[in-house]
């Protein structure tokens, strides 16, 4: 069931950006299959999105359908060491699923918001983890049709994917990760340690969508941005955190044109300064 003009500011973290034309949120992948059959006869550009923790929606907001995978797809289950979940599955839970079967590999993605989905087609990672190794295999929607790949066809790189390089169009419902067994204490012990630096570095007070920029190879966003004076810099509401300089957050009223002006700010002074071309890992999508 479709809602029409349905403010995308609602269901992404930063809060911000104009409507989607149609919004659905599936409940099955056939349903997904469905939703992609009936953008594709009609010609209408279809979007998908997850928890909408890494995103930036113009103000335009985006035309044709919008398909969300969230919690209406979000069951998870634990087979040896094989972990099957569908692709709205929050990271935080899976992690947790794992921990409570004694298996190890997710500890890393603990404190990551956003579902297993976005989590795969960004190859999220965080502390020397990443989604990327430990997937198996994928169910997804091309071509109005639900089908799978084996963990080995993916070929995940930094922050990016098989699916963000040439199946852009195909839409994650689930997926399956190889764990290993390992010792209760020592998951848990590491799960707090890793949400315990995210809370004393990370301002995870304010809306975020996470790391703005990509890590430029050998150096680190946050103390180019420190180093270049751009702490605390404010265009609007969109400000350049204080307690951590790779996020942007929202301080009061914002639009997402603040955002975008803030982040081609950043660009062009670290580029005069240090020479460095940062690129957007936070997605943007949609119109102005
Ligand atoms: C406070 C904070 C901390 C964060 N820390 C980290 C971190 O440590 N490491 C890290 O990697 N990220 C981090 N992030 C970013 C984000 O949480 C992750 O990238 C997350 O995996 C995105 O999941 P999502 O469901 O919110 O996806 P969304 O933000 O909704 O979407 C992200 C991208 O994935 C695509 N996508 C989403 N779902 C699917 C699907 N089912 N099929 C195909 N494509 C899909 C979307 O089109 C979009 O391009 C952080 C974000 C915040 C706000």
């Amino acid at each position: 069931m479709f809602i029409e003009n349905f403010p995308l500011s609602k269901v992404t973290s930063l809060g911000v950006g104009g409507p989607a034309d149609l919004f659905i949120q599936p409940k099955s992948a056939e349903e997904v299959a469905k939703t992609q059959r009936f953008a594709l006869e009609r010609n209408l550009p279809l979007t998908v999105i997850g928890y909408g923790t890494n995103l930036l929606v113009r103000d335009g907001g985006i035309r044709g359908v919008v398909v969300q995978i969230a919690d209406s797809l979000a069951s998870a289950q634990v087979r040896g060491t094989s972990l099957t979940a569908q692709a709205g599955c929050l990271l935080g839970s899976l992690a947790k699923l794992a921990l409570h079967h004694s298996l190890t590999g997710l500890e890393f993605a603990v404190g990551i918001p956003g579902g297993i989905g976005g989590a795969t087609f960004m190859n999220a990672g965080a502390y020397g983890g990443e989604i990327g190794p430990l997937v198996a295999g994928i169910e997804f929607v091309q071509d109005g049709k639900v089908q799978r790949w084996k963990g080995e066809e993916f070929y995940f790189a930094y922050r990016s994917s098989r699916l963000q390089e040439e199946a852009k169009d195909a839409i994650v419902t689930g997926v399956e990760l190889k764990l290993a067994p390992g010792a209760k204490p020592t998951i848990l012990e590491a799960m707090n340690d890793f949400q315990e630096q995210r809370r004393s570095k990370q301002p995870l007070e304010y809306p975020s969508a996470g790391s703005t920029f990509k890590r430029p190879p050998g150096h680190y966003v946050g103390p180019l941005i420190e180093q270049a004076g751009l702490k605390g810099l404010r265009i609007g509401g969109a400000e350049v955190s204080t307690k951590h300089a790779g996020f942007i957050v929202k301080k009061g009223e914002a639009s997402s044109r603040d955002f975008l002006n803030l982040i081609t700010k950043i660009q062009e002074i670290i580029l005069q300064d240090f020479g460095i071309a940062l690129e957007p890992e936070i997605r943007i999508l949609g119109e102005d």
